[in-house]
């Protein structure tokens, strides 16, 4: 019997509906599947049944991976590691379909880092991932709403989101506190050539003080240049949530120009 750790935020998918559903996200056949922490394997065995061509799954605990590597024996390769220091996009040549229902403490770290570490030729075709609910929220936002923030912009900037649908915490074992969402990214080819640290630099500033009027960020990063303003065409009296996603990117672009 195996027992769940909190600490690794192991809550495990039971609801065969759902895993299901889940794969079924995806036309897999034939294609090479990253698993993110399987777990028990609830959601490998369901990935098999679609006949990928081959499923790498990481995960971090030991007992676990060991399991994996029982039950599976040749259908899966097994990498008992931590998916924060792994290097997944030199796994293989093909593109991956990634799935992951991942610990939700280190779901936003993970996005980030894939975000950020894909240039044009990017190593996915999608992901797949879990979330909890409030979080996918804010991923998934757009401008004008409350949700709307940093992790909207950063995300759409790279990636197409869709969310695909809501999870019950009865869907899991043991049942975790919350409602979770399923997301669906697909990698645009076309984005804003700017650096990712710039965009997260602005987009700090901006979004330090949400209710505050546009004014005070922007002085404080264009030093009030009337030039660039009219360029960009913002009216200082809105709120951050207000700009669209393209007017950080154009906004990261200016800050760029003035740097170089
Ligand atoms: N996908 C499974 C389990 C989800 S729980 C299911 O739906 O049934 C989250 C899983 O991620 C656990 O198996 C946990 O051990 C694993 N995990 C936690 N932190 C991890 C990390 N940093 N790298 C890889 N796997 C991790």
């Amino acid at each position: 019997m195996i027992r769940a750790k909190k600490s690794l935020g192991q809550n495990f998918l039971i609801d065969k509906k759902i895993i299901n559903k889940i794969v079924n996200t995806v036309n897999i056949q034939n294609k090479t599947i990253l698993e993110i922490g399987p777990g028990t394997g609830n959601l490998t065995s369901s990935i098999l049944v679609q006949k990928p061509k081959k499923v790498f799954v990481i995960e971090k605990d030991n007992a676990l991976a060991n399991q994996l590597r029982l039950t599976f024996k040749d259908k899966i390769t097994v990498f008992n590691e931590d998916i924060l220091k792994f290097n997944e996009a030199s796994l293989s040549k093909d593109k991956l379909i990634v799935f992951g229902n991942l610990p939700y403490n280190i779901s936003t770290e993970i996005l980030t880092k894939w975000i950020l570490g894909f240039d044009e030729n990017c190593w996915f075709d999608h992901l797949i991932l879990m979330f909890q609910k409030e979080v996918a929220d804010r991923i998934n936002a757009k401008f004008n709403t409350s949700n709307y923030g940093r992790l909207s912009i950063l995300s759409d900037w790279k990636l197409k989101v869709k969310k695909k649908f809501d999870i019950d915490p009865a869907s899991f074992s043991p049942r975790p506190k919350i409602e979770s969402s399923l997301l669906f990214f697909t990698p645009k080819k076309d984005f804003y050539n700017i650096n990712s640290k710039n965009l997260e630099f602005i987009t700090r500033i901006f979004f330090n003080h949400r209710r505050k009027m546009l004014k005070k960020p922007y002085n404080q990063i264009f030093n009030g240049n009337k030039i660039i303003l009219d360029k960009l065409k913002i009216d200082l009296t809105l709120r951050p949530q207000n700009l669209d996603t393209e007017t950080y990117f154009k906004i990261t672009k200016e800050y760029e120009n003035l740097q170089s």
